[in-house]
């Protein structure tokens, strides 16, 4: 039995209790075990955060963007330093292997706080000359931000937040998913160590209640939010109430073009990239995989000998390569979604079946599924299903393939494998997506911009592109000449 831990919110500096008491269980997924006890924050708690956000903000906009940017930093290597901890305690909260929090998840949080220590030195606004007169702009922050998580990457959602947030001098407020709470206190922890000033970035858990107290809060200037697309209308409905703005993170149905010069050993390695890595539950993938008619066969004979050696097991185990689903309730939906698929006609060529003998019997352990036979009108093939679920397509040309990828009210990323890169720059060019990867797939360097067109989101993160969304312009005219009245 683990040891339960006590995860508090972080407020002004420390950890502390929910005003009346609250609590929720906290799940280890790969075996149904408490791990945390956690305090839910109410509207006092959140009325708290608020007003330490304010006092952290007062200090931390008044900083120097120089002085910032050293404290981003070091947090940046405070995290790597931690990095065993901190990816065993991702894996115990999320059911993901080992092998991959321990390269992935705190190495992004810490490459994203380093990008944006880095850059926030050099925020500045312009000068505009105008003859008698000249303007300028100043970069100046929002205020308060909220951020509001998924449960898939919460130590790499907690930075992706806050690093560009805190470089352009706002205060942030976190709410993790309910079900990954542990992560985001630890960040919080690590840049008060690196020296930011108390009420800078806070945390509070809770469920959608506590995300709600956020996203209406009127002291509040913006929400980013990473979930779903249903959250998001439902967020996006609910800051429009004080203006605030939005930036919204959501899912996808993304598409993978597998053309017929393609390299296919490479082309399987990014389908099993883009689909099985982290059971699926990446937003990103690229679940609808369109395969050239003349190289499928050899495509789907190499994807299902190379799915079908990936090891399942415990995540602490270092071999283990697909462990457990982040719930039993998500595991069910996964199951549903696979069932149907086949009731809708899809054949299930591997994969697809829950383990239910011990140790596995507690967790939500799914062997990856490849579907055959499948059109762009089954559900399986339209809807989300956030779990190791491949479905597989076919094309004649190229015209044929850009249109059915685009066919989808989602675009968050897509794919395109060939080894004529005129082909596939032309093939981007007109794919609907905001996130496309040439002869890779599902890579998110902290430089690239990543984010969603169509229903798949709203704004940036990541890249100079996210310093738009976590500040505002302000334009000064500043009179040289006579002022001649029209009066
Ligand atoms: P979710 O939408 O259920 O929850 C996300 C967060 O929103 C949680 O913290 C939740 O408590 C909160 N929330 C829910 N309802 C709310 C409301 N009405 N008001 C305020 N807050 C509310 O998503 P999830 O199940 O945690 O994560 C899976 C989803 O996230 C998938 O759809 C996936 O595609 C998406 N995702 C997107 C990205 C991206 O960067 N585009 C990354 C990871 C996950």
């Amino acid at each position: 039995m683990a040891e339960i831990q006590n995860c508090k919110l972080y407020i002004a500096g420390t950890h502390q209790d929910a005003a009346d008491g609250e609590t929720f269980d906290n799940l280890n997924p790969a075996t149904g075990e408490v791990i945390a006890r956690v305090h839910q924050a109410g509207k006092a708690d959140v009325d708290r955060a608020v007003e330490a956000s304010h006092k952290g903000f007062a200090v931390w906009s008044a900083m120097t963007c120089a002085e910032r940017g050293r404290i981003l930093r070091r947090a940046a290597d405070l995290l790597r330093a931690r990095n065993d901890e901190l990816a065993r305690l991702e894996t115990l909260d999320t059911g993901r292997p080992i092998q991959e929090t321990s390269v992935e998840d705190i190495n992004s949080g810490a490459d994203c706080l380093e990008y944006f220590g880095a850059i926030a030195a050099g925020l500045a606004g312009e000068h505009i000359d105008l003859g008698q007169s000249f303007a300028y702009t100043r970069r100046e922050p929002l205020g308060i931000c909220a951020g509001i998580g998924a449960w898939n990457y919460p130590t790499q959602i907690a930075c992706w937040k806050a690093a560009p947030a805190l470089a352009c001098g706002n205060s942030m407020i976190f709410k993790p998913a309910e079900l990954t709470p542990l992560t985001a206190v630890k960040v919080a922890e690590i840049l008060s160590e690196a020296g930011l000033p108390d009420g800078v970035f806070n945390v509070v858990h809770g469920f959608a209640e506590t995300g709600q107290l956020l996203t209406r809060h009127p002291e509040i200037a913006k929400v980013s939010l990473t979930g779903e697309v249903g959250t998001g209308r439902k967020i996006m409905a609910d800051a429009a109430g004080t203006v605030k703005q939005v930036t919204l993170e959501l899912g996808g149905k993304s598409p993978i073009l597998i053309f017929d010069d393609a390299d296919i050993d490479r082309a399987v390695t990014g389908a099993m990239l883009g689909n099985f890595y982290s059971g699926g539950e990446i937003c990103s993938n690229g679940t609808r995989v369109f395969v050239h008619e003349s190289v499928k066969d050899a495509f789907l004979e190499r994807l299902v000998a190379r799915t079908e050696a990936l090891k399942i097991g415990d995540p602490l185990d270092p071999d283990t390569q697909v462990g457990a689903l982040i719930s039993l309730e998500h595991t069910e939906k996964v199951m549903q979604a696979i069932a149907d698929g086949q009731k809708e006609g899809a054949r299930l060529v591997t994969g697809g079946q829950r383990l239910t003998e011990p140790p596995f019997d507690r967790g939500g352990f799914v062997t990856p599924a490849i579907f055959d036979a499948c059109n762009d009108d089954m559900n399986l093939v339209r809807e989300e299903i956030f779990g190791p679920v491949l479905s597989l397509l076919s094309f004649k040309d190229d015209e044929e393939a850009i249109t059915r990828a685009n066919a989808t009210p989602y675009g968050l990323a897509a794919g395109v494998f060939t080894r004529d890169l005129t082909r596939a720059h032309r093939t981007v060019a007109r794919l609907q997506a905001g996130i496309c990867w040439i002869n890779n797939y599902n890579l998110t360097p902290i430089e690239m911009p990543f984010g969603g067109y169509k229903q798949s989101g709203l704004g940036r993160e990541n890249g100079k592109a996210a310093i738009e969304y976590y500040s505002q312009l302000k334009s000064v005219y500043v009179e040289l000449g006579e002022l001649e009245s029209p009066y």
